[in-house]
Parts: structure tokens; C-alpha cells; sequence
């Protein structure tokens, strides 16, 4: 028996905390993992990670994860070999090609393949080198929006300047509980000491959310706000700051074009305008934007608390341009756009492509980063057209459960194939999957976090090699998209890295030796030409290198290929939308009844999204819960403990009750990714939670009309007290 440790890092979240793994081997080949220590040794995380990194073992080891291809013979998944599954499933994908065209083929990656180099650089391309126009992904749950705007303003969607936390004077956090769920969209360690920081040196931070979050109690001044109604705020502070405080655009007019048109948006939100609407008194949101002005250095930042709300997109153009006309974008002490430890963004712009004129079938809804929006598969499953969607493949994604739409389940049954590659068998594949293939988890494969680069607070590079090797007959996936192109019938020459790789590897494979070409071949060379650390040089400092940090000024004067659009036409076009919004609120006509609740999420620190909830390790609670207002709880005779049933229509949830005075009255909240008795998984079925999806209405009519970001929080509820027992609907 021998034990070593070994380092790497997590790649749940944005922060890709460092581990420490120890792991013993017993001389036969067989690995435990021992224990998981966030690593002292990491130059960024120092020491820090949370739960769901240095738990990760329970996962690796977890008796229910997938470990063989399976298939469905007669209703039940039945082991059959890797040749096997392959034949199988091209044969089928390739029969429907040939008879339906290419775009009969879809694909749709779930949240885990964003932090795998090898599916950005690869796996991504699987569906596109088929032909087909079909690929989804599921940042239209959460950060659409922010990716459009970016494209939009910036001209790729990668660029989101992040707050210079060591220096900054003023920070506000719209919709984000970074002490539970870390930052989305930053890559950045222990947010809250970073917000603490900021008082201590005599700054400010303001904390905006429809509840007193973990993150709120902990830091800052709180705002209660409505839920859907952040970009009203932005508005009315964008307009005391240009039109009362004289808030200066021309010093930085010179890097962008449409200032003009954003100023002329926000005129008519003025805070007495805009305090019914948000909840948010005219006087503070004169002071707030006072205090923003005068602090020596200031960052607006907002997360899915905006972004899944029905104007995310025009939020974050806001939000953007007050960054931007205030003189604090590419700024030391406001927001700086990082390079990373290679191109990125030069890098991105070949890779993230979105052809404007490949739209989807139905409603026509354009790319964002490449792919369409989820809640739209539906529809293109169902659609009428001859070449509709009949065959998905799905790679680490679990969409009937982590979307909103009641045509799912017609428009799965409708399939002729559908293929699910993950590590465990989730409830989109224990209901449709006809065939499921095991992957390899974070732990069984090198990695570098590509993704993230450009979103890093501090600066540096890490490649991690496996810790583990693949147990069982766990694979990479982008070996398994590979095999499959390749036996489906690919062209024969290609640009695309993941067939190159591919049909190399059918060569080498023929001949003695173990020779393979990997993604990590490529990332070599990527390093190699332009990166500020060669793989050599990583290989060697397992826990990451520090780099120089970001040089303020650099964005602005070298790296922007165009001026910054702060007028996109797209959003623009929406402002109507928001304005008969508030109109309609104005003159008493909200979709909101007098009885109704607005229903909003809640993050856990325990889980993250559908996927963490049978992990061996967390002990997690029994249920999600709904959390609503004293008086709120009080008209409906409800008291902590009782179970509520919480109505959409005909659609119905039961949860528990948490009465709490940190959520602002007429809001209830509960936390998304429960519901799993329909599992195999033996852990995560027997808790009593419900996915909270049921009662959020779902499709093209709930969908942002900028990015096709799925609207999914601000929608009325009505609850009651539950006196007998029913099942949910
Ligand atoms: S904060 Fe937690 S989930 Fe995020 S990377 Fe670190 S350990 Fe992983």
C-alpha cells in the first residue's frame, strides 16, 4: 500500500479552487482516495475551497455512478461493450442523417463541460462537424444574457471585466450570494473576505436581493429589491448620475460609440419613477449613485439573480455602460478585463462562432457563444419541419430536469435516438435514454481552465494531470464524441481539432504502442506559441503558477479590436418590453394577482444544480424548502413546518415550510435542482424535495428576447397551507 499526494483543482465552479488529493494505491493497481485538502500551496486559493471540492471522493467513488455503456433493452439498461455502443449508435444517427439531413441530429452540453478544456477545444465541434446547426448548451438557464451583451458591446462574448477587488472603493452585487455560491462569470477565491476587505479599508459595498442573503448579513448595506426589477435600478442610477450629479462621459467617449443613445434610455427612469417598481426608495437610489461617484474606484457586478430575470440583457448593457462611462473599465481599482495565461480572447474569436443568418427552426432564435438556447429544444424536437431534431445526444447534461417546459416530456418521447454521456444516469436518461455512456469525472482527466481564463481575478496557470486513473470503463469525452464521429461518417478533412485528433488516433491506434494525440498535445502548442507558461513549465509546479498581474489600460488602448457598442441594436430593440412593464404596473395591470407570490431561487453551498445531491460525502438536508415572509406565512395559516403547496395553473409543488424575515414580503423562495425520486441513484431519491421547475412556465413565450435566456425567476405563485396529502402534478 502506498499513498502520495497529488494536486489539482475543482472544477465545480468559476474559483477552481486547489486540492490536495491523497490517494493510496494497493499494488494491484487500485486507487482510493484518501482525503481532499483544499492546498496551502495554491498561489491563488491559498488554502481555501469549499465543501463541494474537498468531497469530491464521494463522487469518484459513488456506487451509483455509470461505469459501463449501457443500453435499454425492454425497458431496463443492460451493460454492452464500448464497439458495441458505438456501431450502434452511429449506425442509428447515421440512418437518420441520411434520411433526414444533418440537422436531424442535435446536441446539447449541460453545465460540467465549461470547465473541460477538452470540450471547448473539441467535444463542442462533435454536432457542427456532422453538419447540423443543432447544439445547445446550458448557459441559457443562466448567463445568456451576459454572454449576448458582451458580443454585442464588445464584439466577443468572453469579455467581462471583473472588479479589481483589491482596490476598489465601491462595490455593488445585483442578484448574487457570492458566501454561498462563490462568484458566476469571475473566477475569483473567498468573495467575501475580498468584500470585507473593501469596508475595512473604508470603502463601501451594497448588497441588492430580494432576500437578506448569507452574503448580505455577513457584508455591506442590503436593498431589498422586487424580483425582476434590477435594470430599473441600474436605469434610475445611470440617470442621476449623468443627469443631476453632471457625471462626465467625454474623457472616455473616445473608446466607444452610442453613449448618446444609453444616456438618452435612461432619462425617463427617474428614482421617483422607479421606486414603486423596485421596492427601492428614490432617496436611496440617489445616495447609492452618489456614493458610486464620489468612491476613488467602483464595480457594479450582477449574477443570476438578474440574469434569469425577465431583462437580464438589458441590465447587464446597463450595468456595462456605467462601468464604462464612469471611467472605471480597464481602470486600477474599477474593473479589469484579464488576459490570461494565453489569447483567450484572440483565441475565442476562432473558436466562438455565431452565424447570424443559422437560426432555429421554429421561432428563430440566433446563437449565443455557438449554441441555442435549451428551452427552445423542445419546440425544435416537435417542429414540423423535415429535418427536425430526432436524434440528441446529451454530454453532462441533465435538460428535462434543470429547464422549464411542459412539452418536454412529448417532445423526448418523440426521439428516435437519444444518447446520454455523463456519470451518472440523471433523470433525462433514466426516462429517454436509449443508450448511456460512462464518463470519466474531474479527477480521472488533465485539465487546464481555459474557460476561465479570462475571468480571473488574479492572474495565473495551472494544468492539473489526472489525479486518478479512469476506473472501470469510464472515458474521456471527447474520445467517446470522437469514436463516434468517426463511425457516423465525418468529412474527410476538417479544421476542427476534435476530428483531426480523431482520425489521427485511428492510425496510431493500428499500430504497437500506446501513442494517442490529445487535447493536451494542442494545449502544448497553444502555450507553446503566445502562452506566458509553456506546459513544461506547469507540469512542474503542479499547484499552479502566478502571473504578472493585469496592466490596467491594456484593454482599452491594445487589446479592443473595435470601439465598445454601448447601443447594441438587439437591445434596444427590447426597451419597449421594459417600458410597457412598468406601465403596466404603473396603471395596476401586474400579471401578479392580489393572492400570488413571486417565485425566486436560492442557492445551496451543499449542492450545485442537479448534480450534487448523491454525493457520499455531503450530508445534505432532506428537502428543499419554501422560505416566505412572516405576514406572507400568517394569511395563509402556515407555520415552519407545514407543507405548502405552491400552484402554477394546473402545475403544483409540495415543500416544507421556513418562515423568515429575510425575504421580502409578496417573494418566496426555494432552491432549484431537488426532485429526484424518479432516479436509480440511491441517495438523491430518497430526499423528499421537488424540482421547483414544475410551477415556472417554460418556452419561447418565457424566454428573454435578446438571448434566449430562460426567464426563470419573478413568476407568481399562489401558495397555501396543505391539509391532506396529494401528489405533486
Ligand atoms: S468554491 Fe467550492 S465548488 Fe467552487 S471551485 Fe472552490 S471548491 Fe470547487
Amino acid at each position: 500500500m502506498t499513498s502520495s499526494i497529488k494536486k489539482t483543482y475543482c472544477r465545480v465552479c468559476e474559483a477552481s479552487c486547489g486540492l490536495a488529493v491523497e490517494v493510496e494505491e494497493d499494488g494491484h493497481g487500485n486507487e482510493t482516495i484518501r482525503r481532499i485538502k483544499p492546498d496551502d500551496e495554491h498561489p491563488i486559493s491559498r488554502g481555501y475551497a469549499c465543501i463541494k471540492g474537498t468531497t469530491l471522493g464521494g463522487i469518484h467513488h459513488d456506487p451509483d455512478r455509470v461505469n459501463y455503456p449501457m443500453k435499454r433493452i425492454n425497458g431496463v439498461f443492460q451493460r454492452i461493450s464500448w464497439e458495441q455502443a458505438i456501431q450502434e449508435i452511429a449506425d442509428r444517427a447515421s440512418a437518420i442523417k441520411t434520411r433526414y439531413g444533418a440537422n436531424a441530429l442535435g446536441h446539447y452540453s449541460g453545465n460540467p463541460s465549461h470547465a473541460n478544456f477538452k470540450n471547448i477545444l473539441c467535444t463542442g465541434d462533435f454536432i457542427k462537424i456532422l453538419g447540423s446547426r443543432n447544439l445547445y448548451a446550458s448557459h441559457s438557464i443562466d448567463l445568456n444574457n451576459k454572454f449576448q451583451v458582451a458580443s454585442d458591446m464588445y464584439g466577443v462574448e468572453i469579455v467581462h471585466p471583473i472588479p479589481d477587488f483589491e482596490h476598489i472603493q465601491f462595490f455593488m452585487c445585483i442578484g448574487a450570494n457570492p458566501v454561498v455560491s462563490q462568484m458566476s462569470v469571475i473566477s475569483v477565491i473567498n468573495p467575501l473576505e475580498k468584500m470585507q476587505s473593501i469596508e475595512a479599508r473604508g470603502g463601501k459595498v451594497v448588497i441588492v436581493d430580494p432576500r437578506r442573503s448569507e452574503t448580505a448579513s455577513k457584508v455591506g448595506e442590503h436593498l431589498f429589491i422586487q424580483p425582476g426589477t434590477d435594470a430599473f435600478l441600474l436605469l434610475a442610477m445611470l440617470a442621476v448620475l449623468h443627469f443631476e450629479l453632471n457625471f462626465s462621459v467625454s474623457k472616455v467617449d473616445k473608446f466607444a460609440d452610442g453613449a448618446q443613445e444609453l444616456l438618452a434610455a435612461a432619462k425617463q427612469w427617474t428614482p421617483e419613477r422607479v421606486e414603486p417598481i423596485t421596492g427601492i426608495a428614490a432617496a436611496d437610489i440617489r445616495r447609492i449613485a452618489e456614493e458610486y461617484q464620489k468612491a476613488d474606484g467602483a464595480a457594479l457586478y450582477m449574477s443570476t439573480g438578474v440574469n434569469m430575470g425577465p431583462f437580464g440583457s438589458i441590465a447587464y448593457w446597463v450595468l456595462q455602460g456605467i462601468n464604462y462611462l464612469s471611467g472605471n473599465l480597464d481602470k486600477r481599482g474599477g474593473l479589469l478585463i484579464p488576459e490570461g495565461a494565453l489569447d483567450w480572447l484572440g483565441l475565442a474569436q476562432q473558436i466562438i462562432v455565431n452565424d447570424p443568418d443559422i437560426v432555429t427552426a421554429e421561432h428563430g432564435w440566433q446563437q449565443v457563444a455557438g449554441c441555442f438556447p435549451i428551452t427552445a429544444l423542445p419546440e425544435e424536437i416537435l417542429s414540423a419541419q423535415p429535418d427536425h431534431i430526432r436524434a440528441l445526444f446529451i454530454s453532462a447534461g441533465n435538460p428535462v430536469h434543470s429547464t422549464p417546459h411542459s412539452d418536454w416530456p412529448k417532445a423526448m418521447e418523440s426521439l428516435d435516438l437519444c444518447v446520454s454521456v455523463d456519470i451518472y444516469i440523471n433523470e433525462t436518461a433514466e426516462r429517454y435514454a436509449d443508450y448511456v455512456l460512462p464518463a470519466t469525472d474531474m479527477l480521472e482527466r488533465s485539465d487546464f481552465p481555459l474557460s476561465h481564463l479570462p475571468l480571473q481575478s488574479e492572474p495565473y496557470a495551472q494544468y492539473s494531470t489526472a489525479v486518478l486513473r479512469a476506473k472501470f470503463e469510464r472515458r474521456e469525452e471527447w474520445q467517446i464524441f470522437g469514436d463516434l464521429l468517426l463511425a457516423i461518417g465525418a468529412p474527410l478533412v476538417s479544421t476542427k481539432p476534435l476530428l483531426i485528433l480523431s482520425r489521427i488516433n485511428a492510425v496510431l491506434k493500428r499500430l504497437p504502442g500506446n501513442m494517442l494525440l490529445t487535447p493536451d498535445h494542442l494545449l502544448k502548442l497553444l502555450l507553446a506559441f503566445g502562452g506566458k507558461a509553456s506546459l513544461k513549465q506547469l507540469r512542474a509546479k503542479p499547484e499552479g503558477i502566478k502571473l504578472p498581474p493585469h496592466e490596467p489600460g491594456s484593454f482599452l488602448t491594445k487589446r479592443l479590436k473595435r470601439p465598445i457598442n454601448l447601443a447594441p441594436s438587439r437591445v434596444l430593440s427590447d426597451l419597449p418590453r421594459l417600458t410597457a412593464y412598468a406601465e403596466n404596473l404603473e396603471q395596476g395591470r401586474s400579471a401578479k394577482s392580489a393572492s400570488s407570490l413571486l417565485l425566486i431561487g436560492r442557492r445551496s453551498r451543499k449542492s450545485h444544480n442537479s448534480w450534487m445531491h448523491n454525493n457520499q460525502d455531503i450530508k445534505q438536508p432532506d428537502s428543499n424548502y419554501v422560505y416566505i415572509h412572516p405576514e406572507d406565512a400568517a394569511t395563509r395559516q402556515l407555520s415552519d413546518g407545514d407543507r405548502a403547496k405552491i400552484s402554477n395553473g394546473d402545475k403544483f409543488i409540495v415543500l416544507p415550510v421556513s418562515i423568515t424575515t429575510d425575504l421580502m414580503k409578496g417573494v418566496i423562495a426555494a432552491s432549484h435542482g431537488w426532485g429526484h425520486q424518479d432516479s436509480k441513484n440511491r441517495k438523491s431519491r430518497r430526499l423528499s424535495g421537488e424540482n421547483v421547475n414544475r410551477v415556472i412556465p417554460g418556452g419561447n413565450a418565457h424566454m428573454e428576447p435578446v438571448s434566449g435566456q430562460a426567464i426563470m425567476l419573478g413568476h407568481p405563485v399562489e401558495v397555501v397551507k396543505l391539509v391532506e396529502s396529494v401528489a405533486s402534478s
